[in-house]
């Protein structure tokens, strides 16, 4: 912007009565097309397409002279409009790629869609009556849905394009595209031959009227539902050993000993494998006054006396832990199970705290089951009929009759404690609107404990940024249960296996494997759904395929995406990489924290269980966006911000003006993603005002450049004046650390950089003094010529640290340069650089400045309190006395007068100009103060005293002079100025 006490662009000054010229036109004044605003709008999509015309990314991506830098995309869903997520994690990425690029690396950016899965699917199905649905073969929902991603990958493509971020947008990678798929199969193979993938039995949400899988999208949850809820009694066995000795202890025996359950699906019953704990809460044995002692959460006795109607009376307490081991009998069938320890999932919330476990038919069941090597019992089938194994219940519905049965059969047993009907949400098929359960099917799994340690060597290997998501993956790898692969869907990538028709034996070997993995790179994996058994076998199966049935298992969209090091990077041994500059493992993921469960896991565990290793070396994580109070923002609040908005405005378009994508790009460099991030329209306000703080300072600086030519006007380096040598040391240093920030990709800091330069060392300091040089000095004066040196040196530099972010200003900025340069763009200048005579030995002058501005703050609050009584206007009304007294700083300011007086510049490098007052003087030893000052202030040993300046104000530089008059050419301005008007030629 410019010097915030200047106005002379903008208004000529008054009273030019006398002369016969205006000295306005005198002056060298600010020229040049580039405007005050951005006109983001239809500038933006300009510069765009000059990158487009000089094929700018692809050259600098694919031919700069430095190694290969591999940013590789984690790929967003194919599916709805672009949100602020999408912006930060896009150009974050984009940030660090034009960063690198701009440093000479080959930086190529391969973006990413994941295509396949059930969202994908659902909008398909939603889109058709029940008719079509009914219809709908497999193939042509697969068609549709491929249409359908493409259709949003082209939406989102558009949305990333528009921001500015450079990438392959030609040749993006999609799940869907055959190379991949035919990639995710060799992933998947290898994991089969080296035997880390298995068939298990898995509890799944299970629509018996559909006689179907579901998932969890495909659920409802309808108001009214009511299950029979019960408290059972579980006789003990035998007690743990423990729970022994804290009995004995205490004066009791184990006679009667029972634990209590609750459940609100008695028909599960039959499928109970366990009782689980929590070893953490407290449990009572309590009398129940009829000659029971049953086992309860301590916390539920008083809750359970109502619901039990027993005086239940506590004789002992332990924790869940001593519990464990207890061996106790089933109410119903022959057989004994333990109690175990269950997760924090078991709370005093309901119940007794102590769960029913039938691991068939639960997902915490399943997994806690899995701690014990307990069966996956489910004696369900697909119709939801109970089968053999649930005894003398076989043949009743777990929807209809079978909950009577139990009950009464419980009742009579004695082991009901209480039933009660109980109000719960309760998931439906969200097609047949009927209940639904959970029930065992055959899945397949990865087997995490084959190469879990593996994971944990690869994760310590890895730089993870911030350290804290090296403990998050770490932790999760630790603990998470074999992953199951499969799903019982239609859109994805198949497991392509083979299963005996009679039998159920599978066939999945190094052959089928193969061969199936060239049909798919060739056709696509529709070739799995297109052709039969006798078309996917390859010989000898193929002649004896009436034999095989394939599988029309899918796999889970983690897998997909999991596979991309080997789909894009060519992770794979013999696998080829989408661009030869790509590398595996890859330098750089990003994406959010979130991601520790998701991608970054799923592609560290195939790729440890191929390769041993991971797929990236660094891993960078970012938060989520909330708005401006740090609350998730959600269209019931109407708190969402809407990128599209913030780049190409709103309806009304005073309240959502068009900001562009720089200010979004300005805001992404602005936040500490490390945490999560807030945006709303008073930021983006905020952002927009910095934006134009560093457009004007741009538009400054190249506005007092149009008559320069570097090589016809500038002037050598080591003799420039100090004021001039100081500025460029400290654009040095500000490149120096820009360059640390974007390295560790601190950009806030980047940021908080940028503005401390424009606005307190450019616009405030330097050019706040540089005016005079610029605007009044003679066109070609040393005084002007060695200014423009610095500002061009300037201007160039910071359009290149600007770059990664601000792109489309920074190109703006160099589109506007008045003069010639080699490069067609700030981006083939590449990053910018300080030459080592910008700081060589000026230690000195950079003290001696920071002194100076001390002095001008001081000085700046006198000439403030004389302004704010109306005593002065501008500072160059005033005249000033310094007194140097005793003290650290007053004779730091000695050695900076002994500086100033030592330049070869004293025009330039003077303590008045840069204090912007028409005179100064140092008040020497013994003689007498300014008489009657406007204002006189002391600090640290320095006295400043302000009068008003001798002498009128110069109609042409405005200073006050003495020498006003005595040229009768020119009675209204200073002699100085005449000198100037004489070396011009104005007459
Ligand atoms: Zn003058």
């Amino acid at each position: 912007m410019p010097p915030s006490t200047d106005n002379r662009q903008f208004c000529a000054p008054a009273a030019v009565t006398v002369s016969p010229i205006s000295y306005k036109d005198t002056l060298n004044l600010l020229e040049t097309p580039f405007s005050m605003r951005a006109n983001a709008r239809s500038r933006e999509p300009e510069l765009q397409q000059f990158w487009q015309e000089l094929r700018l990314y692809e050259r600098l991506s694919q031919e700069n002279p430095g190694p290969a830098f591999t940013l590789h995309d984690g790929p967003p869903y194919a599916n709805g409009a672009l949100h602020v997520g999408h912006a930060l994690n896009k150009t974050l990425k984009d940030i660090i790629n034009k960063f690198e690029l701009m440093r000479g690396r080959r930086a190529r950016f391969v973006p990413g869609w994941d295509c396949h899965g059930l969202p994908i699917e659902l909008k398909v199905l939603q889109a058709l009556s029940q008719g079509e649905r009914r219809e709908l073969s497999p193939i042509e929902l697969r068609r549709k849905a491929h249409a359908y991603a493409l259709e949003q990958v082209e939406l989102q493509k558009k949305g990333f394009q528009r921001w500015g971020i450079w990438a392959d947008w030609d040749s993006p990678y999609l799940t869907l595209q055959k190379d991949y798929e035919a990639a995710q199969i060799g992933v998947f193979g290898q994991m089969v031959l080296a035997g880390h993938i298995y068939r298990g039995l898995k509890p799944v949400h299970w629509s018996p009227s559909s006689r179907t899988a579901l998932a969890e999208a495909e659920l409802e949850y309808p108001d009214g539902h009511t299950s029979p809820s019960l408290f059972v009694a579980f006789e003990v066995l035998e007690p743990s050993a423990a729970l022994a000795a804290s009995l004995t202890a205490a004066g009791l025996t184990t006679e009667n000993l029972q634990v209590a359950i609750w459940t609100t699906t008695p028909w599960t019953l039959p499928a109970n494998l366990a009782v689980a704990v929590n070893d953490r809460l407290d449990y009572a044995i309590c009398s129940d006054g009829q000659g029971r002692q049953l086992v309860v959460a301590a916390e539920l006795i008083e809750n359970l006396r109502q619901q039990l109607n027993l005086p239940l009376e506590a004789l002992l307490t332990v924790k869940g832990a001593v519990l464990e081991g207890i061996s106790y009998r089933h109410p119903l069938l022959d057989r004994s199970s333990p109690v175990v320890i269950g997760g924090e999932y078991i709370t005093t919330e309901a119940g007794t705290g102590l769960v029913h476990t039938a691991p068939g038919h639960g997902v915490d069941d399943f997994n806690t089951g899995k701690k014990y090597q307990l069966p996956v019992l489910c004696p369900v089938d697909e119709a939801g009929n109970l089968t053999a194994e649930a005894g003398p219940f076989a043949g009743l519905n777990v929807l209809k009759d079978a909950n009577g049965a139990i009950i009464e059969a419980l009742r009579e047993a004695g082991a009901l404690l209480a039933e009660k009907p109980y109000e719960h949400r309760y998931p439906y098929d969200w097609r047949t609107k009927k209940p639904t359960i959970f029930r065992a099917t055959e899945q397949w799994f990865a087997s995490v404990e084959g190469f879990r340690e593996q994971a944990l060597a690869a994760i310590a290997a890895v730089e993870w940024l911030p350290a804290s998501g090296r403990n998050r993956i770490e932790g999760m790898v630790k603990e998470r249960g074999d992953w199951c692969i499969s799903r019982q869907r239609t859109w994805g990538v198949p497991i392509p296996v083979f299963y005996e028709r009679s039998s159920g034996e599978v066939l999945l070997n190094a052959d089928t494997l193969s061969h199936i993995q060239a049909l798919i790179a060739e056709h696509g994996s529709d070739v799995w759904w297109d052709r039969d058994e006798a078309e996917l076998l390859p010989a000898p199966y193929a002649a004896e395929a009436s034999r095989w049935r394939k599988g029309s298992d899918t796999m889970d969209v983690w897998f997909d995406s999991g596979s991309s090091w080997a789909g894009v990077l060519g992770g794979l041994q013999g696998g080829q990489p989408r661009a030869p500059q790509l590398q595996y493992p890859a330098d750089l993921y990003l994406e959010g924290s979130d991601q520790h469960r998701g991608w970054f896991q799923s592609s560290l565990l195939t790729s440890v269980a191929v390769n041993g290793q991971a797929p990236y070396r660094r891993v960078l994580t970012h938060g989520f966006t909330l708005d401006e109070k740090g609350r998730k923002m959600s269209k019931s609040l109407g708190n969402v911000v809407d990128p599209a908005v913030i780049v190409e405005g709103g309806k009304n378009e005073k309240q959502e003006p068009a900001y562009g994508a720089d200010v979004l790009r300005l805001w992404v460099s602005s936040v500490d993603y490390s945490a999560d991030v807030p945006l709303g329209p008073g930021i983006i306000k905020q952002l927009g005002d910095v934006a134009r703080k560093v457009r004007n300072t741009a538009r400054y600086l190249l506005g007092n450049l149009h008559d320069f030519q570097p090589e016809r006007d500038g002037v050598a380096i080591n003799e420039l004046p100090l004021l001039d040598r100081w500025m460029l040391q400290r654009t040095a240093q500000v490149i120096e650390e820009v360059t640390g920030y974007f390295e560790s990709y601190e950009f806030y800091r980047f940021f908080q950089a940028l503005q401390n330069f424009c606005v307190v060392d450019l616009s405030n300091f330097y050019l706040d003094i540089a005016k005079d040089r610029l605007y009044v000095s003679g066109a070609t004066n040393f005084r002007r010529r060695s200014c423009q040196t610095v500002l061009a040196l300037v201007v160039e530099r910071l359009a290149g640290l600007i770059a990664p972010v601000l792109c489309h200003m920074a190109e703006d900025i160099w589109q506007n340069l008045p003069y010639p340069v080699a490069e067609r763009s700030v981006f083939e200048r590449g990053w910018p650089t300080a030459p080592a005579a910008w700081t060589a030995g000026l230690f000195a002058e950079r003290v001696a400045i920071s002194d100076v501005i001390n002095l001008r703050s001081l000085v700046n609050r006198q000439l403030e309190a004389c302004r704010s009584r109306a005593e002065l206007g501008a500072s160059l009304e005033a005249q000033i006395q310094l007194e140097l007294g005793e003290g650290e700083a007053a004779t730091a300011l000695q050695s900076v007068l002994a500086l100033l007086e030592s330049s070869p510049h004293p025009e330039i490098d003077n303590l008045a100009d840069w204090l912007l007052v028409s005179a100064l003087e140092l008040q020497q030893a013994g003689a007498p103060p300014l008489a009657n000052p406007l204002a006189e202030a002391s600090e640290a040993g320095i006295t400043v005293r302000i009068a008003r300046a001798p002498g009128e104000k110069c109609e042409r530089c405005w200073h006050y002079e003495t020498s006003i008059g005595q040229h009768a050419a020119h009675p209204s301005i200073c002699s100085r100025c005449v000198a100037i008007l004489a070396d011009q030629d104005f007459s």
